[in-house]
């Protein structure tokens, strides 16, 4: 009998909504769910051949496999085998090392009780943070600036706002390939409403620029200047919101000084933007009812990031836009789950449920709650910074749990010494693709999306349950079982859990008095309600939208507007190295393609990697479209046929960051250039601005 199942689409921080339908031979199809509220029966590319990530096992792990020692081959075990085996070496070293010599490096993709469970272990019972994931590749500077300046990291808005909306200033973002279901939405505000206005600041001409009634194609960053130049431009015109500065801000007269610092003209210039566009951005918002700004990577993945994200913020305090429908920040989450990580604290810097690990009082809490060892003060090693502690030798083993770092972190060939140096390294994946199982002493087949169940939040607080359809290939574990059976291997209490249920259920009584609390939340009222957009309260209640009261996070409950430098701290470009590289995605791709990669349909988008540059740039090098050409840095190599478009920023190449080793090629490889220069404050690497070369390679 076929059977069918409403569940999320496993790919990006959008979570649409999606019917899985299961035919009589065991075959998996899927559709758009027209009764989902975020998509309303829409799919993408992506989301529409979702079922292929879990038809073909060809390219599955299906069993543990170990070795014990980096010159022998990887034998197949047993679970109790290799877990038994992971747990004596860990001991060994925290015994020896203590417990910062050994690390978790998970995913945005983990279900939230996976999240849960790894981060209970290591904080609660082992006694280090060291756990981070790839999600602080992708949205850790909008953590580190929401809690700044809104008190907490907290997301204010809700989709159903951008329909309320009449500008929209999405800056250093291309939903309508990143988030393309966001997008479909945008289009249709559009069509409904011509007179919604639309900014995009990207130095790429994109596909969401094509709705734009205006393009600030600025200089790679050069971001914070702009933002301070509309700010400028707003209070010049009056079109600021004194009464909503006065009773619910702090920090607008710095504000003020630090914009008038600079003319309107001269932020042009730095931006190379037209200062006619600058006033025309501004115009719309000031004239605006309701004035969203929307953000991704451009901001995020910078040495700046934090004050990029601080400096578009600001424009909607000065407005008193946020709080009230169709107006807020709102920062888009590339990863599924990424909002699940940031609930239950999954990450070096931070505790369970928002608490803050520098404060004794939630570190006791915690400590308390789980019942373990008393937590460490000291935040962890974040996601770069593991990968240099393996290369200096202070952490000795390393845990990677549904990542591809060899792919997706900056400047991957030190990540790739690091694995090298490793002591130890246990990979658990789904697919036997990912570069990283080469280094792995254990291997833990992990059950992938529809072979499970649990539950994951979108980029707008809404937290959806996913079913279980299908049974997982070999021996492969939902990833929070895996990790519950090593607590217990290593000799941890508390993590005999009967079911997923009661893993969420601890998870929600932990968020009990925070400002994420879902105290009154359950798999039950999840599989009723489809969704629930948190906080959720014992009293049975969903909040679309936060700050409707005006009171803020903040001790104070006013909104902290913070007065930030606005000077690039990137890579300088040189005579050498005279270009500036940024990297990003296509639209049928998903980050490593370990998941997109085997969809044949979505290969006929874009089927290879390749180099955007602008004609003049193309020109001085004699490079004529499809010409192979190398990119070179210091730190590697890239080769691909060159894209020749004006619809890139003269003085900036762009490389798409999906691919990795092609027959043991690692020449399509962006990450092989990019660099490990941080943000200070979010330690989000600076994937959007290295300095490179360009030379033909090959004439095609
Ligand atoms: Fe899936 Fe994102 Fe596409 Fe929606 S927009 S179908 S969540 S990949």
């Amino acid at each position: 009998m076929s059977s069918s199942f409403k569940t999320t689409c496993c790919y990006c921080g959008v979570g649409c909504g999606v019917i899985v339908h299961k035919e009589r031979n065991g075959s998996l199809r899927v559709e758009g769910d027209k009764d989902h509220p975020v998509n309303k029966g829409l799919l993408c590319s992506k989301g529409m051949n979702l079922h292929y990530t879990v038809m073909n096992t060809t390219d599955r792990l299906l069993y543990p496999e170990m070795r014990y020692s980096k010159t022998m081959q990887r034998q197949r075990v047993s679970w109790n085998v290799a877990l038994q085996r992971t747990a004596a070496v860990f001991k060994t070293f925290i015994q020896k090392y203590g417990p910062d010599s050994v690390a978790f490096y998970a995913s945005g993709q983990c279900l939230t009780e996976e999240y849960y469970v790894v981060n209970k272990l290591i904080k609660g019972f082992i006694g280090s943070n060291n756990i981070d994931t790839n999600s602080r590749l992708c949205m850790s500077s909008a953590v580190t600036a929401y809690k700044m300046s809104l008190g907490d990291d907290s997301v204010p808005v809700c989709y159903d706002d951008i329909e309320l909306a009449d500008c929209l200033f999405v800056a250093g973002a291309n939903p309508a390939w990143c988030h393309p279901i966001i997008w479909r939405r945008v289009e249709a505000a559009r069509a409904s409403n011509p007179d919604l206005k639309i900014i995009v600041s990207d130095p790429r001409n994109t596909q969401t620029c094509a709705y734009a009634n205006v393009h600030l194609q600025l200089k790679p960053g050069t971001d914070v200047v702009l933002h301070h130049a509309i700010g400028r431009l707003l209070l010049e015109e009056g079109a600021i919101d004194i009464h909503f500065i006065k009773n619910h801000t702090e920090g607008f007269e710095r504000y003020k000084q630090k914009v008038m610092q600079r003319t309107v003209a001269e932020a042009a210039a730095i931006c190379d933007v037209p200062e006619e566009k600058l006033r025309e951005a501004a115009g719309y918002i000031a004239r605006s009812k309701g004035f969203i700004t929307m953000w991704t990577m451009g901001l995020n993945q910078s040495v700046i990031g934090v004050n990029k994200n601080l400096s578009l913020i600001n424009l909607n305090l000065i407005t008193g836009h946020i709080g009230k429908p169709g107006s807020g920040p709102f920062s888009l989450t590339g990863q599924p789950n990424a909002m699940g990580g940031r609930e239950v604290g999954g990450m070096a810097t931070m505790l369970s449920a928002h608490r803050n690990l520098a404060s004794e009082a939630d570190r006791t809490f915690m400590q308390q709650f789980w019942g373990g060892t008393t937590i460490n003060s000291n935040p962890g090693l974040t996601a770069t910074e593991m990968f240099d502690a393996l290369n200096d030798g202070r952490l000795k083993a390393i845990w990677i749990m549904g990542s591809n770092p060899l792919v997706s972190l900056p400047d991957v060939h030190k990540v790739e010494a690091g694995l090298k140096r490793a002591k130890f390294v246990v990979v658990q994946e789904v697919s036997n693709k990912p570069e990283t199982l080469q280094y792995a002493d254990v291997v833990l087949p992990a059950a992938a999306w529809a072979e499970k169940e649990g539950t994951m939040t979108n980029a707008e607080r809404r937290i959806t349950y996913l079913y279980k359809m299908v049974d997982a290939p070999g021996e492969a574990l939902p990833d929070a079982e895996i990790i519950c059976r090593f607590a217990k291997a290593m000799g941890y209490h508390g993590f005999d859990y009967n079911s997923f249920a009661e893993i969420y259920d601890e998870h929600c009584r932990a968020t009990k008095g925070t400002n994420i609390d879902i105290s009154g939340l359950s798999y039950e009222i999840l599989k009723d309600a489809r969704s629930i957009q948190y906080p959720y309260k014992e009293n049975g209640k969903e909040t679309p939208r936060l700050f409707t009261n005006k009171q803020f996070y903040t001790p104070s409950k006013k909104a902290i507007i913070h007065a930030v430098d606005d000077e690039n701290e990137s890579e300088p470009t040189t005579a050498d190295l005279p270009l500036i590289l940024t990297t990003g995605r296509i639209r049928d791709q998903w980050h490593t393609m370990t998941k997109t990669g085997k969809v044949s349909k979505l290969k006929k988008h874009i089927a290879q990697s390749f180099l955007e540059i602008h004609p003049d740039d193309a020109a001085e090098r004699g490079i004529a479209e499809n010409d192979l050409v190398e990119i070179s840095n210091n730190r590697g190599q890239v080769r691909v046929k060159a894209k020749l478009t004006p619809d890139i920023k003269s003085g900036v190449v762009f490389l798409p960051m999906h691919w990795g080793k092609i027959l043991n090629s690692d020449l399509n490889r962006a990450n092989n250039l990019t660099n490990n220069l941080l943000d200070s404050k979010s330690k989000q690497p600076d994937f959007k601005y290295a300095a490179v070369a360009v030379k033909l390679y090959n004439k095609k």
